[in-house]
């Protein structure tokens, strides 16, 4: 018996616009008992055929889709298919070649139609995350694609992400593929990359996310081209992006605080990794609310300063609350700007969107009686895509804000 999942009536319309998810309110009726991770076919409620998608019976999105088509199977060849474009683009926007980036996005879930998949690649090393059932269940077909059409040491899996729990899913880590059993360099867990001109080492086994705000990269290298001769700080710094790319350009001082001592002891080690720089660096353990405010009392002055704070709120629901903590730290940042000085702030909280993030970044500095203005707008790097029926990919926003010079 097919398994299929029969939409209440009306409720086709987001598939029909290629939306991929099914939301539990919309399904009427499942039938042929699917297991987690199987394969359905999603219909309207008068029968017609609308996607496949993979079934996650414990999660809110009861289905993902993988295809809207009704002739193609969801087999190997599918997942080859969607693996091989997602790398074509990538190549196509200078990622992954000779002289290119090494250190990418190969795979962003819905928006390379692969649901469930994040796939980051670190030079040799593959770093994977699989955040839904149906992705569950089609993990070693895609460890044996990736094993085969690029040059890979290892693919290491970090499924520990919280998104996990809502479908049900344990954590799971460790290696999937290591082409050398006894490859210590791979097994140390630590891989160095070069972003633009500048080193990093990312901790694939421990560090945020697959180990690197890849994400960033483009507003890096923006960011840190105002940086020549400046005093920057640079809040929630993890393992000191934007500080060596503002130290790069020529920084006089950059201050950076991030509250964890693990992520500031590896951003010591990378402007270690960066020799030659005259920057004078100083990296201080603090919650950026509290040491803001610290600055404002003592009378510091920046003339660049990065705000890239961790999600604040993951859904609409949570946004007020997330508005207020985004309002504060801006706030406080307008008042240590120097006249003319710039401040790139940046939201990945899904729950808030651009036009609400402009109005709590201009209401900050209302608040601060500071003149400023809107210089520039920043989104995830282009291996980051969004696709356009997905708009929840465009999860991070960015603005860069310069204070008048006579504010
Ligand atoms: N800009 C970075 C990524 C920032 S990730 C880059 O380009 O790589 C967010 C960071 O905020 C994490 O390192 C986390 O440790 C830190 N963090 C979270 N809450 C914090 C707080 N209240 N005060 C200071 N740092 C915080």
């Amino acid at each position: 018996m097919t398994k299929q999942l029969i939409l209440k009536a009306g409720r086709e319309k987001s598939l029909l616009r290629r939306h991929p998810w099914v939301f539990s309110g919309a399904v009427k009726q499942v039938t042929g008992n699917p297991e987690a991770g199987d394969t359905i076919e999603v219909c309207s409620s008068n029968g017609d055929f609308l996607a496949k998608a993979g079934w996650s019976p414990r999660s809110q999105i009861r289905a993902k889709v993988w295809s809207f088509s009704e002739e193609e199977q969801i087999d190997g060849l599918f997942f080859r298919k969607r693996i091989v474009a997602a790398l074509e683009m990538r190549r196509s926007c200078g990622f992954g070649i000779p002289g290119g980036q090494q250190a990418y996005r190969l795979i962003h879930a819905e928006s390379d139609g692969l649901p469930g998949f994040v796939i980051d690649i670190y030079d040799n090393i593959a770093v994977m995350q699989v955040l839904s059932a149906g992705a569950w269940r089609w993990k070693d077909t895609v460890v044996k694609i990736l094993a085969e059409i690029l040059p890979l040491a290892g693919i290491y899996e970090r499924s520990d992400a919280a998104v996990r729990k809502l479908e049900g899913l344990k954590a799971e880590l460790g290696w999937l593929y290591l082409k050398n059993e006894d490859d210590s360099d791979a097994k140390s867990g630590k891989i160095q990359i070069q972003e633009n001109e500048v080193c990093f080492e990312v901790d694939f086994e421990t560090g945020h996310k697959t180990g690197f705000y890849l994400d960033q990269r483009e507003s890096r290298l923006r960011v840190g081209k105002l940086c020549n001769d400046k005093t920057v700080l640079n809040c929630f710094c993890y393992t000191g992006g934007f500080s060596l790319f503002a130290a790069r350009n020529g920084a006089k001082e950059v201050l950076s605080v991030d509250s964890s001592a693990e992520a500031l002891e590896l951003a010591q080690r990378n402007a270690v990794l960066n020799p030659g720089l005259s920057t004078k660096m100083t990296w201080m353990q603090a919650d950026v609310f509290k040491a803001l405010r610290e600055f404002v009392l003592e009378g510091k002055r920046f003339d660049v300063i990065i705000l890239d704070p961790p999600k604040f709120a993951a859904t609409a629901s949570q946004a007020n609350r997330a508005a207020r903590g985004y309002k504060d730290i801006n706030r406080l940042a307008f008042e240590l700007l120097n006249p003319g000085g710039h401040l790139a702030t940046f939201s990945c909280s899904g729950g808030i969107d651009a036009s609400l993030f402009q109005k709590i970044v201009a209401s900050a500095a209302l608040d601060a009686g500071v003149d400023a203005s809107f210089t520039g707008s920043f989104i995830q790097d282009s291996d980051h895509p969004v696709r356009v029926s997905f708009p929840e990919g465009m999860y991070l926003k960015g603005l860069l804000v310069q204070k008048d010079f006579n504010s």
